[in-house]
């Protein structure tokens, strides 16, 4: 290594880099396989793709890309508080959500800090507190969930956020809102508590709950969202996060002005508008949720209930059945990453890709 970076803190030397899903074109590369062949169920995107309202924004945006987005994002931000019912001043907005959480990290976060996170809990937190130099307290699950309890009880006088993930990935666990609410009670109120809701659109309205509400009893809450998911904007790069307003307020010195383009703020203002295309792909998931999970069933496999756009089967050699899926144009998500070495996540796909995974799934099991 240069010598420049040898002098790079050990701590950010020592991140483990992100591994993200497979591209399409990558695998057609490497593979030698038609890309139109390839179906992608990796990366927990909607195979609905996005509302036609946020395609035709896209293409009137693009008539004015030469100038800078709008900084603060006004016009999204009084769509985002009055489809959340918050003020525009407890909202930041993300080059997706991931960028809000690593905000938080950069606000909160310095060497001699910690923070609390659960065994496999979504990859950007451990990074995002790597990066900052702090040190990471790891909070064993309990049947691959948050054990929230003793993630409260591991807090030290120098944490300074705990991050849950609800629903999460890639476990696909989800915490009820009675049992999360009595947590972040007994949260210290120094401590930030970042709730990352990335999937909520999927849930039942029953079970969703109202943690926005619980933002005016709670001023160290911080709720993170995306339009990733299910509005289909991944590419796009855009989320945000609902918090106090002071906590905006600190986590807009941390960031990058021009942030979210003005291509994201115009779809995302659109897509919001389209809550039927939501409605619709969350619909959707549901029933491949159920074509999946049976099809893996008849399989012999196990599987961790989802309450996500994804479902992690327990399929023993991971990474094996892995490779023989990249062979037959099926890119799905190794976990071995998050300390799960014999599962594999897939995304829910439209009904004929579930199908086809579950072929190729099972031709993988059997040679
Ligand atoms: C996908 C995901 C996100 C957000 O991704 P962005 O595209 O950066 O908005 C955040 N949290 C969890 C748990 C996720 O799975």
């Amino acid at each position: 290594m240069i010598e420049a970076c040898e002098l790079a803190p050990g701590y950010v030397r020592a991140i483990a880099p992100y591994q993200p899903g497979k591209p399409v074109s990558e695998l057609a590369r490497e593979m030698g396989l038609d890309e139109n062949n390839i179906i992608k169920l990796a990366s927990n995107e909607n195979p609905m793709g996005c509302s036609p309202l946020a395609k035709q924004a896209v293409e009137r945006e693009m008539r004015d890309v030469a100038r800078y987005p709008d900084s603060n994002g006004f016009a999204i931000k009084e769509a985002i508080a009055k489809h959340c019912s918050v003020s525009p001043a407890q909202i930041v907005l993300g080059n997706g959500s991931n960028d809000v959480l690593e905000m938080v990290a950069k606000a909160m976060l310095h060497p001699g800090s910690s923070s609390v996170y659960a065994q496999h809990a979504f990859v950007v937190y451990p990074l995002a507190v790597q990066a900052m130099g702090a040190t990471p307290i790891v909070v064993p699950a309990q049947i691959f969930g948050h054990d929230l309890d003793a993630m409260v009880a591991a807090i030290r006088s120098d944490t300074r956020v705990l991050w849950i993930a609800n629903p999460n990935n890639p476990t696909g666990t989800f915490i009820e809102s009675d049992a999360l609410k009595r947590a972040i009670a007994r949260v210290p109120s120094r401590v930030i508590v970042v709730v990352d809701e990335a999937y909520s659109e999927y849930l039942s309205d029953a079970l969703r709950g109202n943690t926005v509400a619980w933002l005016r009893e709670f001023p160290n809450l911080v709720i993170t969202r995306t339009l990733s998911k299910a509005y289909g904007l991944a590419g796009l790069r855009i989320g945000y996060a609902l918090m106090h307003a002071d906590t905006a307020e600190i986590l807009n010195r941390v960031r990058q002005p021009f942030n979210v383009s003005s291509v994201a703020q115009a779809a995302a203002l659109a897509g919001l508008a389209d809550q039927q295309f939501v409605r619709e792909s969350a619909a959707a998931n549901a029933k491949g949720m159920v074509q999946i999970t049976q099809g893996v069933t008849r399989l012999g496999l196990s599987y961790i209930p989802s309450h996500g756009n994804f479902v992690t089967v327990k399929v023993g050699a991971a990474d094996e059945i892995y490779q023989r899926l990249l062979r037959k144009g099926v890119i799905v998500r190794p976990v071995a990453g998050y300390g799960m070495p014999e599962y594999l996540r897939v995304t829910i796909g439209l009904p004929q890709e579930n199908e086809r995974f579950l072929s190729a799934l099972s031709e993988s099991l059997h040679t």
